[in-house]
């Protein structure tokens, strides 16, 4: 089977299976989004909607964000990882925004990869989920999980983006990347993929596949002081 056969039937097979993929990161507007994902780096996206529903209700804007200040928006978001480097971005990116495009999130690559805390990834998400366009965000789930399917190779983000810019079909290219993260997190796992659950797993060329789980096997038995210890 070609690359492109494969492509072409891999996406047929996760678009059946999600038929409307959508990014987990609660947002109001393209403002909202940008800074979710900005807030996003090395977090998880539950952790970044629990502290960004109390946020947005407060703050859709970037002047309401500036007219917040760093001090408060820190209170909002120190359970997130590296919250105070994150806030000076946040803030700094708030002021670009007012100062050089009105207010407004730009629908630009160059522009956006400019403000304080957004890369290629960021600037990707953002034109797909706010503008529409059919732009690839590679994070550590895309990054994995299109190497595994033999749809890209390769050792940067950047490049595998590259790969998965040629190779996927454009009727798939808009929602290509969140068919390929939420695959990757809930199906395609990093340790033990769910191989014996997958949709795509005819076409994967990956090795070896993790076997089904033995349900008749009995559960481990756990030492008396343990299932003692869970009583108390
Ligand atoms: S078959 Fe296994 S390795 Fe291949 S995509 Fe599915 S879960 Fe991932």
């Amino acid at each position: 089977m070609s690359k492109r056969a494969r492509a072409e039937e891999i996406f047929k097979r996760l678009a059946a299976a999600m038929p409307a993929p959508k990014g987990e990161l609660e947002h109001i507007n393209p403002y909202t989004l940008l800074v979710a994902v900005v807030l996003s780096a090395q977090a998880t996206d539950k952790g970044v909607n629990r502290a960004t529903e109390p946020l947005f209700k407060m703050v859709k804007t970037p002047e309401q964000m500036i007219k917040l200040g760093e001090a408060r928006l820190i209170d909002h978001i120190k359970t997130i990882g590296l919250f105070r480097m994150k806030a000076k971005n946040v803030i700094a990116l708030s002021r670009a925004l007012i100062e050089k495009h009105g207010g407004k999130v730009p629908r630009d690559r160059d522009a956006l990869e400019t403000l304080p805390g957004v890369g290629r990834k960021t600037a990707n998400v953002v034109l797909n989920i706010a503008f529409g366009e059919p732009t690839i965000a590679v994070d550590t789930h895309v990054f994995r999980v299109a190497q595994r399917l033999g749809l890209a190779k390769g050792k940067t983000p950047r490049e595998i983006e590259d790969h998965l810019v040629k190779v996927v079909p454009e009727n798939y290219r808009q929602h290509a990347h969140h068919w390929l993260i939420l695959h990757g997190r809930y199906v395609c796992v990093a340790r033990k993929p769910k191989c014996y659950e997958c949709a795509v797993r005819e076409v994967c060329p990956f090795k070896p596949k993790t076997p089904a789980p033995d349900v008749t096997k009995p559960a481990p038995r756990r030492a008396p002081e343990q299932r003692a210890g869970q009583r108390q």
